[in-house]
């Protein structure tokens, strides 16, 4: 029901403005009725293979194996790539943690690197220097996994330079830019493999439900086989290895596939939220906008605004606090790994730019369904924010 309330006129009766809920085409409904009169309602069955053949042709790949959640897919694409006890997986430290944990739930140690401030992604000159020494050293990583960060590429190409000399697999990170470009190509298309996620708060969603895309198909091969148990063929179920229980129900497949349908509509309509954003308070002092890198288009997955509390008279968080009394839910940039208590024995390489996004990042409501009305609101909050800081200052 979350999408029927973001849905609505947002300006009766002060309903909340979620972040990013989901947003339903109408075309979802007709192909879960499809898959309940198949009696697919399993985590096999005709819409997980229609879906798979989709994303992997959308994504201009090989193979496509759909999984029961974006971590889940990183854990088996890490798994494949042999990642073990006693490896490194170098990531960016600006991410969520559904991009780390699988890292540490196979025993290897991630390594967090900062992004760089023109895009907010795994900087490649930091990349190159630690790869040069570690090739020195001898403790080359397993795998790199760059972040794809709100729906923006990362500099995949100069990535992919540094990493193919040493022979390291490149894994992106693109369960928040599923629909971006990178000059030109879509989003996913290049390393070893990328994973997408499916989340209800992700551009579009499944419910629930991650993507593994590859060119290799037999890399998304071998992930469906362990996502199902790693059972060998043979009737009484043989196991050579063990597996998971990772598979995508067919009746979330069904979700995503109404909604794969109208992935370029939400693209455009995150992005015309975005202008909005900065046409109503680009002008404001202090205020300034996650940059989109020069070489790709970023979906604008979700609106980040910086506030430089001094130039602007307030910090993030109080108009963070100043959104949420007006049932505005608004949240800080994800808090970089290397600051994060679970972390504190991590290495990582530099710091400074990630924890600067943290301090004064605030991401937007930026759902697809959002009005022009609701936006307004937000935007007239973050404008009422400054004037009471000015009058209070
Ligand atoms: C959402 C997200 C994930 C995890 O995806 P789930 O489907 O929620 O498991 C991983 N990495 C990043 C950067 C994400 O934003």
């Amino acid at each position: 029901m979350a999408q029927a309330a973001a849905a609505s006129d947002p300006e009766s009766a002060g309903q909340r403005i979620f972040l990013s809920p989901p947003h339903m085409s109408g075309n979802e409904l007709r192909l879960v009725e499809e898959a309940f009169a198949s009696n697919y309602v399993a985590p096999v069955g005709p819409m997980v293979d229609a879906l798979e053949r989709e994303f992997a042709e959308r994504t201009g790949v090989a193979g496509a194996t759909a999984v029961a959640s974006g971590t889940a897919a990183l854990h088996l694409v890490l798994r494949l790539l042999g990642v073990g006890a006693g490896d490194e997986v170098w990531t960016s430290t600006l991410t969520f943690i559904g991009g780390v944990s699988p890292i540490c739930q196979l025993g290897a140690a991630p390594v967090f690197f900062d992004v760089s401030p023109a895009t907010w992604t795994i900087d490649p000159a930091l990349l190159a220097d630690e790869m040069a020494k570690a090739a020195r050293f001898g403790r080359l990583p397993k795998a790199v996994v760059p972040t794809d960060l709100y729906g923006q590429s990362c500099d995949i190409d100069t990535i992919l330079a540094i990493c193919e000399p040493y022979r390291i697999p490149v894994v992106t990170d693109s369960a928040e830019a599923l629909g971006a470009t990178y000059r030109g190509r879509p989003v996913g298309s290049a390393g070893a493999a990328a994973i997408f996620s499916l989340n209800g708060n992700k551009i579009i969603t499944a419910s629930g439900g991650g993507i593994i895309v590859s060119r290799d198909r037999r890399l998304t091969d071998q992930a469906r086989f362990l996502a199902q148990q790693a059972r060998d063929p043979a009737p009484h179920y043989e196991h050579t290895t063990l597996g998971y229980n990772y598979r995508l129900s067919n009746v979330c497949a069904a979700i995503a596939r109404g909604q794969l349908a109208v992935l370029d509509d939400r693209v455009a309509a995150r992005r015309a939220i975005f202008t909005r954003y900065q046409a109503g308070l680009g002008d404001l002092p202090g205020i300034a906008f996650m940059p989109e890198a020069a070489y790709g288009r970023c979906t604008r997955w979700l609106t980040v605004m910086l506030v430089d509390p001094q130039e602007f008279g307030a910090d993030r968080e109080v108009l963070r606090l100043a959104l949420e009394a007006a049932n505005i839910e608004a949240r800080p940039v994800w808090k970089p790994m290397h600051l994060q208590p679970v972390f504190a024995q991590a290495r990582h390489v530099g710091g400074a730019v990630s924890e600067s996004c943290f301090e004064k990042g605030l991401c937007l409501p930026s759902g697809s369904a959002l009005a022009q009305s609701g936006q307004g609101r937000v935007i007239d909050i973050v404008r009422g924010g400054l004037a009471s800081a000015k009058r209070v200052g």
